[in-house]
């Protein structure tokens, strides 16, 4: 009551109508309004300090609309709803779960790869206790990487494995920790920039490691590598060109000559594939990305990749290669700094379990089944939807059209897979009112907007999703 009546006073003898000071006066204290949400049962779970916040906010607003000339008489029961209302909002987690409706299955402000059930079952069940570092048949400390590093091994053709939180992480971190204050030569059709702020040439730098650069953009040749090492070379560096392809007139050496190269010169050959393509390089139709083993059968000593990108796992970077390098890396203090969580690695751990079996991981990894799923399957689905969609409230027009899903995370540029999308128009409404309406549904629905119109791409929606994904359509085409 005295933040109300302060206000009072200092408005008073401006001009206020009667009514206008009869509804300030008439406003209730903050405690009132406190005493009212606590006896409403749902608000127990908001804390105590966002209803406080929510109830002055909303006390506030009632204030302002008074002194803004409405003095229509304001209840406690109406503020506390009110306030109820705001605190619910901000109540609502950060981060939710999103129907990706875009068709683009390594979506990194989607959260990149959906984990396979059992990575995600995984990950719960070490979300309390687990073994983390402690060695279940001695009953002392054991190894944190004892379960992902032999996996990671075996699938690629190494003698070991370890893994830290990303793959940008892990190049810092084998640089630094094989290459510290030497030399690495690398392509200039290879400085990449991936997502914003990994940049190659700044990567060398935080990593403390000489760049030097050697051909040009669209031709290097094995023997501008041999020219360009000097005793003070740590390793040659392939990187892969993730997001952008140089074609025309282009040569870049293989891993074979590559890897011969530094055989030769007694250096190391580190070789980032970025996507992890293990299973798609053995299919014709994803031609494209570099086969991590691929490198290291050609000589490699160490390999790097991302484990949320064609791996289809959570966000890590893998490392895999000769056994003395790998424990080199493992020793570095910023191993530590950049280690995995439990349950990442369990996570981790479940997906790599299923690469061991490649037909299980094209139907049991989501990014491998939608990347492979056909174009027939796809269309069907995709019918299916416009059918359900047609003769609902708010429509005004859907069609299905064949069309391209980008594959995204850096994996396949410029080679789209080709899909059958579902173009949704809503009466009076624009592509951005119809797309903006999506995504306040709940799961909030993310699909393309192209050329002014809204797709959905049946690709990246689950089929156990289906069902809630066109009842939040139908919402959202309703105009709620
Ligand atoms: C994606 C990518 C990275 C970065 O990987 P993150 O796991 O996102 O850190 C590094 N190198 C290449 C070649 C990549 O494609």
């Amino acid at each position: 009551m005295a933040r109300s009546e302060r206000q009072l006073g200092e408005h008073s003898g401006q001009g206020l109508s009667e009514d206008s000071r009869q509804a300030l006066r008439g406003l209730p204290a903050i405690h009132l309004i406190l005493d009212r949400l606590s006896s409403i049962g749902s608000a127990e779970l908001i804390a105590p300090a966002v209803l406080a916040d929510a109830a002055r906010e909303t006390l506030d607003g009632a204030r302002a609309r008074i002194l803004g000339g409405d003095s229509t008489p304001t209840c406690v029961n109406r503020l506390a709803e009110e306030a109820l209302e705001l605190a619910r909002r901000r109540h609502v987690p950060f981060h939710q779960r999103v129907i990706n409706a875009t068709g683009i299955v390594l979506h990194t402000n989607l959260g990149r790869a959906p984990l396979p059930q059992s990575a995600i079952d995984a990950a719960c069940a070490v979300a309390r206790y687990s073994n983390l570092e402690f060695d279940l048949d001695t009953g002392k400390r054991g190894r944190r990487l004892g379960g992902v590093g032999p996996l990671l091994a075996r699938l690629m053709g190494a003698e070991a494995g370890t893994a830290v939180n990303n793959c940008a992480g892990a190049t810092v971190l084998v640089l630094r920790a094989l290459c510290g204050g030497r030399e690495v030569v690398v392509s200039r059709g290879q400085l990449v920039e991936i997502g914003g702020s990994f940049r190659l040439p700044e990567i060398f730098k935080v990593a403390g490691v000489k760049l030097v650069e050697v051909g040009s953009t669209n031709i290097t040749r094995v023997e501008d590598y041999a020219a360009a090492i000097t005793p003070d070379t740590a390793a040659l560096l392939r990187v892969h060109t993730a997001n952008y392809r140089i074609t025309g007139h282009a040569e870049m050496p293989g891993v074979e000559s590559l890897g011969e190269l530094a055989r030769q010169r007694g250096i190391l050959f580190v070789d980032d594939v970025g996507s992890g393509a293990l299973q798609t390089a053995r299919r014709r139709e994803f031609e494209g990305e570099p086969d991590p083993r691929a490198g290291l059968a050609a000589g490699a000593h160490i390999t790097l990749m991302s484990g949320d990108k064609l791996l289809g796992g959570p966000q890590s970077g893998l490392i895999a290669g000769n056994t003395d390098l790998v424990r080199k890396v493992e020793k570095d203090p910023l191993f530590r700094a950049l280690r995995l969580d439990k349950m990442t690695l369990a996570a981790l751990e479940a997906t790599l379990r299923i690469h061991l079996d490649p037909e299980r991981a094209w139907r049991e990894i989501p990014a491998l089944a939608m990347l492979g799923a056909s174009g027939d399957e796809l269309r069907k689905r995709a019918n299916t939807w416009a059918s359900l969609l047609t003769a609902i409230p708010g429509v005004e027009s859907v069609s299905v059209v064949q069309d391209q899903s980008p594959v995204g995370g850096g994996s396949f540029p410029g080679k789209d897979q080709p899909t059958w999308v579902v173009i949704i128009r809503a009466v009076g409404r624009s592509d951005e009112e119809l797309s903006s309406a999506l995504r306040r549904q709940s799961p909030p629905i993310i699909c393309r907007v192209q050329e002014g119109n809204v797709l959905v791409d049946p690709r990246t929606v689950a089929p156990s999703e289906e069902a809630e994904f066109l009842a939040a359509v139908k919402c959202a085409l309703a105009g709620k």
